[in-house]
């Protein structure tokens, strides 16, 4: 008998009819012979409803305490756990919904983003063992101390891949809306082509740069624990993506895939000394604001001045903004800021970088035929990403995508 994890996300559970088909597909799973840990989301736009509600009840300007914003999103996985086990037991089969805290999914006590810290599954196993099928809450675990806790957005991922670590599955299943992991995010380039395989660290670079297939975290947990999964859809049979350690195969393929990523915002600070420790007067105040800094370009200087510019999530440039304004004035007379938003993130990724020259130049060459101008660029040893206008982003994903023959045939 095997022990399959599987794991439904917000559109598969978006409906009671979803609801049901997900019920039918966990019946045949356990009909095969198989035991079953479903781990479900809540349904569709439900996380976004809740921290609409919270934001009007707390009011404009005030954020919602932490400790209570993670109750709330929690009721949102409680409700289809229940929903699911209500429709497999209507269905004939013995189901047995699970909280976070009641799979024994413990957490930090960091809130709305807190990192699993251990996983004590036994009551998991007992209820197997009696033959019920598990459905299990993601997105939550608990504390130490007994405070319910929220995994990020996108969490689900995370609860999946972790306990699937925590059994030992024989097999990790992520069912999604799409039918794998593309070579570009399907309702961006139509002719995107699913991917067969994929290494970890190159799911992980394309998830950590906007393609909100999987959760970030959630693959570099699997990379960590060495947990194979596959990504696949809930509305069909065909098979999906397997996420795996790389093999030397894979190196042969230089770009894997695109990812893009909208709402940016970019901060420049003109006019500032080439002096030891101005770096660190810059970036240790944003990063107090709890701001996370994305790309960062330092100008050479001729003169003794430069320019350092940096990227963040749109949402963060106001708190980015108010940490470095009284910074300004101990930079020196003249250093100025410049905010804009509007800008998107484009990156291309693929392990088979690290053995081909040329990437960065044929993907420059591309943006420049399509009349896309490129504002900022990073590399690491496996993705090059470039900052442009968002409303040129479409156009310059669909560009590169096509030069280098990502498309499906
Ligand atoms: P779930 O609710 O199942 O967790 P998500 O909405 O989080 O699903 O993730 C699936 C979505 O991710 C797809 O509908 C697709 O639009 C988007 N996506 C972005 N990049 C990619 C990619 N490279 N491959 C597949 N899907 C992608
Ligand atoms: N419901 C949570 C979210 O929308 C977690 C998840 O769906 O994975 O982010
Ligand atoms: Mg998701």
């Amino acid at each position: 008998m095997s022990l399959i994890v599987q794991k439904y996300g917000g559109t598969s559970v978006g409906d009671p009819e979803r609801i049901r088909n997900v019920a039918r597909r966990i019946l045949e799973t356990h009909a095969a012979g198989n035991q079953v840990v479903a781990v479900v989301s809540a349904m569709a736009g439900e996380t976004n409803r809740l921290i609409q509600i919270a934001a009007k009840v707390t009011g404009e300007g005030k954020e919602p305490t932490e400790r209570e914003m993670d109750v709330l999103l929690a009721t949102g996985e409680q409700t289809t756990i229940a929903l699911t086990a209500m429709a497999i037991n209507a269905m004939g089969g013995t189901a047995v919904s699970l909280t976070g805290a009641q799979a024994g999914i413990e957490t930090d006590g960091v809130h709305t983003k807190a990192r699993i810290s251990n996983i004590t599954p036994s009551e998991v196993h007992r209820l197997l063992d009696e033959g019920n099928i598990v459905i299990l809450a993601g997105f939550q675990g608990r504390t130490a101390e007994g405070r319910i806790t929220t995994l990020g957005r996108g969490g689900s991922d995370l609860t999946a891949i972790a306990m699937a670590a925590a059994v030992d599955a024989d097999l990790c299943q992520i069912f999604t809306d799409v039918d794998g992991v593309y070579t570009c995010d399907p309702r961006v380039v139509p002719d995107a082509r699913k991917l067969d395989e994929i290494a970890y660290d190159e799911l992980l670079e394309m998830a950590s740069s906007g393609s909100k297939v999987m959760q970030s975290r959630s693959v570099e947990f699997a990379k960590k624990f060495g947990v194979r999964f596959e990504v696949r859809s809930s509305l069909n049979t065909n098979p999906g993506t397997l996420v795996r350690e790389e093999t030397m195969s894979m190196e042969s393929v230089v770009i894997r895939g695109v990812s893009l990523e909208r709402d940016q915002a970019k901060v420049t600070i003109t006019g500032v000394g080439d002096l030891p420790g101005t770096a660190s007067r810059i970036f240790g105040p944003v990063a107090e604001a709890n701001v996370i800094i994305d790309m960062i370009v330092q100008n050479v200087s001729k003169t003794g001045i430069t320019d350092i510019s940096f990227t963040v999530n749109k949402a963060d440039l106001a708190r980015a903004e108010a940490a470095l304004k009284p910074v300004l004035a101990e930079l020196g007379e003249g250093v100025a800021l410049e905010a804009e938003d509007g800008i998107a993130k484009l990156s291309v990724v693929g392990i088979g970088m690290r053995s081909h020259a040329g990437v960065a130049a044929q993907m420059f060459e591309t943006l420049a035929k399509a009349g896309v101008n490129i504002q900022m660029i990073s590399t690491s040893e496996i993705k090059i990403a470039v900052t442009v206008a968002e409303s040129e982003i479409e156009t310059a994903a669909k560009a590169v995508h096509e030069a280098f023959g990502l498309a499906g045939g």
